[in-house]
Parts: structure tokens; C-alpha cells; sequence
């Protein structure tokens, strides 16, 4: 499953990339990005990490 992050909205607060460093990464703008896609090893943890934005910029990729 793919996430996408708005940078347009997107604060850098760093909660996703600590919740699911898997997918989500911090890049050099300071704001997050999906830099991978979640795999069944790790979809549990991206789901949290996009419940959790505290902004709401992260939705899954239909
Ligand atoms: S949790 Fe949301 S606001 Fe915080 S860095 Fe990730 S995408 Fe940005």
C-alpha cells in the first residue's frame, strides 16, 4: 500500500517517520515524505503514523 504525504500541509513535526521509519522519512525540506511502500510487515505501523499526523496530511494512495 502506498501513503502520501502534502507537504502543503505537513508541519515536520517528525511523528510519522518516528512511529513507521519504514515508509515515512523526514527529507532535507524538513518535511516528510513516503519514501517507500508499506508492506505487510510494516502497514500496521504506517496506518498509526497517518492516524497520528497531528495534521492530517497523510492518506493512503487509492
Ligand atoms: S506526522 Fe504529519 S505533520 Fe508530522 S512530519 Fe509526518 S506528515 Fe508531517
Amino acid at each position: 500500500m502506498k501513503f502520501n504525504v502534502d507537504k502543503n500541509v505537513c508541519i515536520g513535526c517528525g511523528a510519522c517517520q518516528a512511529i513507521c521509519p519504514d515508509v515515512f522519512e523526514i527529507e532535507d525540506d524538513g518535511l516528510a515524505a513516503a519514501t517507500n511502500e508499506a508492506t505487510d510487515a510494516n502497514i500496521e505501523e504506517a496506518k498509526d503514523a497517518a492516524q497520528g499526523c497531528p495534521v492530517g496530511a497523510i492518506t493512503e494512495e487509492k
